[in-house]
């Protein structure tokens, strides 16, 4: 049957008919080993759910935006820094970002991290931090020693 109602999970998340993507693109942003793959656009539900995995010891890239995230953790252990925050985080755990708010997401441990990441489909481009921004983040030692940029 050719539709696209069920696309089964081939090997450890990845799925029939998901191209596997570049987080973003090279140069454009800092970051280090993630990917990225589009798991539904639908303009009905004006949502894009999209899986993204983080290398072992790697992160997404340190930013904020209007728009919100609403993340599910699917595998794997790291942390997540949200606003001044940094927590630990594992599998089914639920990610809140709310907008303009500063956020980055590692690896720890041997296996990847992976999340499911809800997004609108009409959204504003990430903002990278400035100098400024981060001075105001590295204040907080924890936050400090937690940021990849
Ligand atoms: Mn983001």
């Amino acid at each position: 049957m050719n539709d696209e109602t069920i696309r089964r999970m081939q090997g450890e998340c990845r799925w029939e008919g998901v191209e596997l993507l570049d987080y973003k693109r090279e140069g454009a942003a800092p970051f280090k080993d993630v990917t990225r793959q589009l798991l539904f656009r639908t303009g009905d539900l004006g949502c894009e759910l999209r899986y993204f995995e983080v290398a072992a010891e790697g992160y997404s890239t340190l930013e904020r935006h209007a728009h919100t995230h609403a993340v599910m953790i699917l595998r794997g252990r790291g942390a997540c820094l949200v606003g001044m925050t940094v927590r630990a985080v594992g599998p089914y755990d639920l990610v809140h970002i709310p907008p303009m708010t500063w956020h980055q997401f590692r690896a720890h441990g041997a296996e990847p991290l992976g999340f499911l990441c809800m997004v609108n489909v009409a959204r504003d481009r990430p903002q990278l931090p400035d100098a400024a921004a981060l001075a105001a983040l590295r204040a907080d030692p924890k936050v400090a020693a937690f940021i990849r940029v």
